[in-house]
This record gives structure tokens, sequence and C-alpha cells, in this order.
């Protein structure tokens, strides 16, 4: 089997705000010997990913405090680790499709996390590279900040500017998750995140600011490569010297 032959995609059944068939086309015009596949909604047991779930951002995952134990802990919008994730989720895969011939992306309003060494806490993740990918919608809101302004006339604004007053006046700076259009092209730029993973062999991402790859930390860097919808030549030639696959004998 030939190695990228198909791209699964799929979502979880608490479906994000975007189109998938969009994805699927997109990806389709980068890499047209894939053969590019909308999968049914992916399911999995609520008492699987609960398992997933983190308690304590401070904390690693082996050193969670057990959930029931620590009821102080409340977070806003709930996280999971990203990596525990992704393994649950490759068990269910077929093993006749645990290959480098398949790559499978899974779309989710699930905020995934992942720990970081350096500073000791849990970052949330837009996306976690591997098999399956996870692309999570609810990170291209969360995980990216917004605006600096934003932050200063929230702390400045107190009580005066509530946070819808302030999303109006920073309207089309930033992502939000009624957002379908940007969070479906945001998503975009993270399955070809998730591709070129496998073709540069763990390298996804780009430091070319107009480059979809790009790393992009703020929303507005993000919004950037969104509108300028273009690969840079280093990894457009990437993705043209994949070898060309069979005719596929349909389309998604
Ligand atoms: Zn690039």
């Amino acid at each position: 089997m030939d190695f990228l032959s198909f791209i699964h995609i799929n979502q979880t059944a608490s479906a994000p705000a975007l189109d998938a068939k969009l994805v699927a086309e997109e990806i389709d015009k980068i890499f047209p010997s894939c053969k590019i596949d909308i999968r049914p909604p992916f399911k999995y047991e609520e008492k699987m990913i609960e398992q997933a779930k983190i308690a304590d951002i401070k904390q690693p995952f082996e050193n969670q405090p057990y959930q029931e134990q620590d009821g102080k802990v409340r977070m806003t919008i709930p996280l999971y680790d990203g990596f525990v994730m992704q393994k649950m989720f490759a068990e269910m895969i077929p093993t006749a499709e645990i290959s480098l011939a398949h790559i499978h992306i899974i779309f989710t309003t699930i905020l995934t996390c992942t720990f970081s060494e350096d500073d000791w806490r849990y970052h949330g993740r837009a996306v976690i590279c591997g098999t399956p990918s996870i692309v999570s919608t609810t990170g291209i809101v969360e995980a990216l900040a917004k605006p600096r302004e934003f932050y200063l006339a929230q702390l400045l604004g107190g009580m005066a500017e509530d946070n819808d007053t302030l999303k109006k006046k920073f309207a089309g700076r930033f992502i939000d998750y009624h957002d379908e259009d940007k969070i479906t092209a945001a998503s975009i730029n993270y399955a070809l995140q998730a591709i070129f993973f496998f073709i540069t062999g763990g390298e996804p991402f780009c430091n070319n600011k107009d480059c979809r790859l790009f790393n992009a930390h703020w929303q507005e860097e993000l919004i950037y490569t969104i509108e300028k919808r273009t690969l840079c030549s280093h990894h457009r030639n990437l993705a043209n010297k994949l070898p060309k696959g069979q005719p596929r004998a349909g389309r998604f």
C-alpha cells in the first residue's frame, strides 16, 4: 500500500461548527492522489473519554488527582489530555487501517491539551498530530490568544463592558464558536498540519507567516494564514512530490 493513499475525515458526535465537505475538498486540491472520505460520526463511550480528563492543569497526567475526591476543581471548559485521547481513539481504528497509507483526522469540540515540561502545566491545543490526529475546534477558539488589546480592554473595562460588547469591538480579529467559516478554514490548516506531520516525519509547522502550516499562537496570525490560503513553496513542493496513486474510484 502506498504511503498516504487514504485520508479519513471523522467528526465526533458533538458535531463541531465546521463544514467537513469543504475541508475534504480543500485537502483534495492539495493531495489529488489521495482518496478522501468523510465518515459517519466517530462514536466513543463517554465513560472512556472521562479517563482523559484533566483536574489539575499543573500536574502531568500520571499525577492527576482522582476527580471524585477533588470537588474543588471546576474548570469552565473541561480539558482532556490529547495524547491519552489519541491512544484511546487509536484502539478503535480497524487494524487494517493502522498504516502509513491511512491518515485519520478527527474533528471534535472536546478541548484537547498537552502537558509542557517547560512551564510544568497543561496548555490547550488546536491539533494533536498522530494516529489519529485530533483537531479541536474549541482549541481553535480557546487555545490561541486573542488580540492583546482585547485582554487589556477586558482588564480596564471591568464591569462597564461585558464580553459581548468587547467581542463586537474586536469582531474579525478573533475566532468565536459560532464563526463557522473561520473555524472551517482554520480546521483545514490544522488538518494540513496533521498530514504534513507524516510527510515530514514529525515536523508539521512552518516558520513562514504566510504558510498555512505556520504555528500560530495568536488568532490574528491564524486569521492571516486563513486569508492567504496558501502553502509556502517548500511545502507546496513536498505535497507535489508525493507519489501519485491509482486513479480514484470515487469522491467524498
Ligand atoms: Zn510552509
